[in-house]
């Protein structure tokens, strides 16, 4: 039973009309929520891929719906277009619609509110082969510019108050498409991860009257033991508690709380750490490395969220080699994450990983 629930004319929503939009529910036991997309059922089922999808090894794919000039799913037809390409993506998981006013659930139990979003896909380049670590330092301006712009447009409308910019890399991910595209959803409420950081952020900032991200970067830069590389606006590092065997973590060394804030000369080196953490993970097993990075910013349209420190997590599921990766199963999926190599182990791997790609090392 969801409840009944007033839309903004003071109508009702039956839970029957809930059931078929966009909502969230609440589990009362981890005190987390879940995102629902019943209306995504209707996207035409793609079928498992039997065989890990190769990495594309052709500028231009003519059956990708990522290509310049080509029909999508939804019948559209891309632009010819010569650098990024955004579009609100064919079957999106949430629906830019009104916020509904809700009334209190008829049991907290069975907690159910309408959760309004906008998914949009960003194509990196036309080139269907091209993926972050071969990109030149002008096309990475190009990504990063593109997402600022994004972050602009999308924190304009009253009612985001979260924008998650991702990639899912790899068929071992989810990737259906090489083609090398991330994605953007903005949502008119805060999900569990970056909810859980803010209260952090802001219980740091409060007992110590500093920033929790400003002190960590300071401690990784003063231990030494966890970097895998830096510039002048940003580290990278395999955090202390990192889940994944070669997780990384990016942080500005400057507090900045959003992509809004970078300096253009901060674009630029952010879009330079994406190319070296990677390179460094193609190299590392000689394969195209599966990943699922993702921005984490402050939150929109919330007042004051300065304590925010902007960072970007990798999180990659590989473990030995190409084709051994690590499952978060068992223990870990009912009780607590598990890891066997040390996270300083993995950082000394990647930071001793040559930053020339490894199919352009034999050309030197
Ligand atoms: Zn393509
Ligand atoms: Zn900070
Ligand atoms: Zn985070």
């Amino acid at each position: 039973m969801l409840g009944e629930m007033e839309d903004e004319r003071g109508g009702m929503v039956g839970k029957e009309e809930l059931r078929k939009r966009p909502h969230r529910r609440f589990n009362p036991l981890t005190r987390e929520w879940v995102l629902v997309s019943p209306q995504r059922t209707e996207r035409p089922w793609l079928g498992k891929v039997e065989k890990a999808a190769a990495p594309a090894e052709q500028p231009y794919d003519p059956d990708c719906y990522l290509c310049p000039g080509n029909k999508r799913a939804g019948g559209a037809r891309n632009p010819d277009y010569k650098t990024t390409f955004v579009f609100d993506n064919d079957y999106p998981a949430l629906l830019p619609e009104p916020i509904l006013e809700t009334h209190a659930a008829e049991d907290p139990l069975v907690l159910a509110v309408p959760e309004a979003g906008i998914c949009r896909v960003v194509c990196f380049s036309p080139k269907h082969d091209l993926t972050l670590p071969r990109m030149t330092r002008e096309e990475l301006r190009e990504v990063v510019r593109t997402w600022t712009q994004e972050m602009e447009s999308l924190e304009s409308l009253p009612w985001v108050r979260y924008i998650q910019i991702f990639e899912n890399r790899g068929a071992l991910m989810g990737a259906s498409n090489p083609h090398p595209h991330c994605q953007i959803w903005a949502s008119s409420s805060l999900p569990n991860l970056p909810s859980r950081e803010f209260d952090s952020f802001e219980a740091y900032q409060k007992s110590k009257r500093r920033c929790l991200l400003c002190d960590y970067a300071r401690l990784e830069l003063e231990q030494k033991e966890r970097i895998v590389c830096e510039n002048q606006g940003f580290l990278a590092v395999v955090p202390f508690w990192a889940v994944w065997p070669f997780e990384v973590m990016v942080l500005s060394k400057r507090h900045v709380s959003s992509l809004a804030e970078f300096t253009p000369e901060e674009s630029e080196l952010f879009g330079e750490m994406l190319k070296r953490v990677t390179i460094r993970y193609d190299n590392l097993f000689e394969s195209s490395f599966p990943y699922s990075m993702g921005l984490h910013q402050r939150p929109s349209g919330m007042g004051d969220c300065s304590t925010w420190h902007f960072h970007a997590h990798f999180l990659p599921p590989l473990l030995r080699s190409a084709t051994v990766q690590k499952f978060m199963v068992g223990y870990e999926l009912l009780a607590t994450p598990q890891r066997d190599i040390l996270p300083e182990q993995a950082a000394q791997r990647l930071a001793g990983t040559s930053e020339t790609y490894y199919l352009d090392q034999n050309r030197i």
